[in-house]
């Protein structure tokens, strides 16, 4: 068998272990084993690569692979799980930048055809415009700069500039790859373009920005496997690229905005200041919200990005089993954007062992809020906020939220009346059925779990 027979026959190998991969991640049940499904095509996919010739010297990729290796164990095991959506957003700046290098590096191989100079303008355009794109969305999930949406005057034309000058740029660059200034000047109006694309849009719009980044990532991937006739880079990215846009889709629905909406009104960012909300608040105590809690039949957790901060998903199961030995029903209510990440309350509770099926989404939970007894709402605020159902003038009105208002008492365990990632004030804090048990939510619900247990 010929060599590049071989390869790529087992590029379609590993295209078959990346699809079954995706599809088994689709489940906790199954999502860690998907992982290992797809980094072992991975794996083959690299390996295999070194049978072709036309690479560069083995020892360099072993290199690469060791050193990726280290960094890649080393963050897994290092990087706290509430920094977990950060790290997410730098790998999906890594992919676009790498992207880039390899469209850039195929400029060299010689005698290049027009739609080989065309697929490494898009990647090195895309791949560009992903690594600086994500890089703001780090810096705004990480809180080093402000996460509201940042507008001024003529940005639209601005952009509608840049968008021109790329486009120039573009078509020069293709008629004459050779010239280095052009290629230059491209890189930068890409990486401009990134952060032009992602400074106007912020507060509960960035999961949508996320998950568009992530598949950029994929689609600098996707150019860049035509750059170099590469078959495994070209269906890798286009997965990426493909599950990316879906996952965009999804978030699209959660905020119920369309992705032109998102990416062009510059969301939020002279309303926040409108909506405020005042009230009278009514703390509770552990010992007084444990009687409420023993009398419930019916109890409904609602988790949010707090829970996180505090890591208080085992103590959350451990309430959970004492409330079902107690003689409730518990569930717990999954909004789709809730916490930073997509799927991350889903992710937490999980690693608690919490069984999938207690898990229930928002559309299903809603229509029986008003049978519950309590809920338990555990550092989420901006998924829970009456404000995006009632308030026009809001800046999240519009977006579902889990109606945990409707329930017969409502506990909220945060640390303070802070805002959540939206800077919105909630009315749900002042709302009649309200408690607010104030405290790190680890703690609160260690406590409960102290009442329950003497
Ligand atoms: P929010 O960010 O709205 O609120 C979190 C709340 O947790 C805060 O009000 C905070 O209040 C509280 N909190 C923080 N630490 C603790 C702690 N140790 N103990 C108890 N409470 C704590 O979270 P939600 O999950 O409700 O909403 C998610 C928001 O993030 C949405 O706006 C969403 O659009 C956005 N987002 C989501 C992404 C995704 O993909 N899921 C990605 C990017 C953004 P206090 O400080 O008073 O304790």
């Amino acid at each position: 068998m010929s060599n590049a027979l071989l390869i790529n026959l087992t590029y379609v190998a590993a295209a078959v272990l990346f699809i079954f991969g995706l599809k088994m991640l689709s489940s906790p049940a199954t999502a860690r084993n998907g992982n290992l499904v797809s980094a072992c095509g991975m794996l083959l996919a690299i390996v295999v690569t070194l049978l072709d010739h036309s690479i560069v010297d083995f020892r360099w990729i072993a290199l690469g692979l060791v050193i990726g290796g280290v960094i890649g164990a080393m963050a897994a095991r290092l990087v706290a799980m509430t920094a977990m959506p950060e790290m997410v957003a730098i790998f999906n700046g890594f992919g676009g930048i790498a992207s880039l290098f390899v469209g850039w590096a195929a400029l060299h191989s010689g005698d290049v055809s027009t739609f080989t100079v065309v697929t490494i303008f898009l990647s090195i355009l895309i791949g560009g415009l992903t690594f600086t794109g994500s890089l703001i969305a780090f810096g705004k999930l990480s809180e080093t700069i402000p996460g509201r949406p940042y507008i001024f005057t003529g940005q639209r034309t601005f952009n509608s500039l840049l968008l021109t000058a790329i486009v120039v740029v573009g078509v020069m660059f293709c008629m004459d790859p050779a010239n280095t200034n052009l290629l230059y000047v491209l890189i930068a109006l890409s990486f401009l373009f990134g952060i032009m694309a992602v400074i106007p849009i912020g507060g509960a719009d960035m999961p949508v920005v996320i998950s568009l980044l992530n598949s950029y990532s994929g689609l600098a991937a996707c150019a860049a496997g035509f750059a170099i006739n590469n078959n495994i880079l070209i269906v890798a990215g286009s997965l990426v690229g493909a599950t990316g846009i879906i996952l965009t889709n999804i978030m699209c629905k959660a905020m119920n905005r369309s992705l032109a909406n998102v990416l062009f009104s510059g969301f939020g960012a002279v309303k926040t200041a409108l909506a405020k909300v005042e009230g009278e608040v009514k703390p509770i105590t552990p010992d007084d919200a444990y009687y409420i809690l023993e009398a419930a039949g019916s109890v409904v957790v609602v988790p949010g990005y707090g829970m996180a901060v505090a890591q208080a998903q085992h103590v959350v199961k451990e309430l959970q089993e004492l409330l079902e030995h107690n003689g409730a029903e518990v569930s717990y209510a999954i909004h789709p954007v809730a916490g930073r990440m997509p799927g991350h309350m889903n992710v937490l509770l999980a690693e608690a062992d919490v069984p999938y099926d207690l898990l229930i989404e928002m559309e299903d939970i809603n229509p029986r809020m008003e049978m519950m007894d309590v809920a338990i709402v555990i550092g989420a605020n901006d998924v829970v906020n009456p404000a995006a159902r009632e308030m026009e003038d809001s800046p999240i009105y519009g977006m579902p939220i889990i109606n945990v208002d409707y329930a017969k008492t409502v506990f909220v365990l945060k640390r303070s009346m802070a805002a959540g990632f939206a800077g919105v004030d909630n009315p749900l804090f002042f709302g009649e059925n309200t408690r607010m048990l104030f405290g790190d939510a680890k703690e609160s619900i260690g406590a409960l779990v102290r009442e329950f247990s003497s």
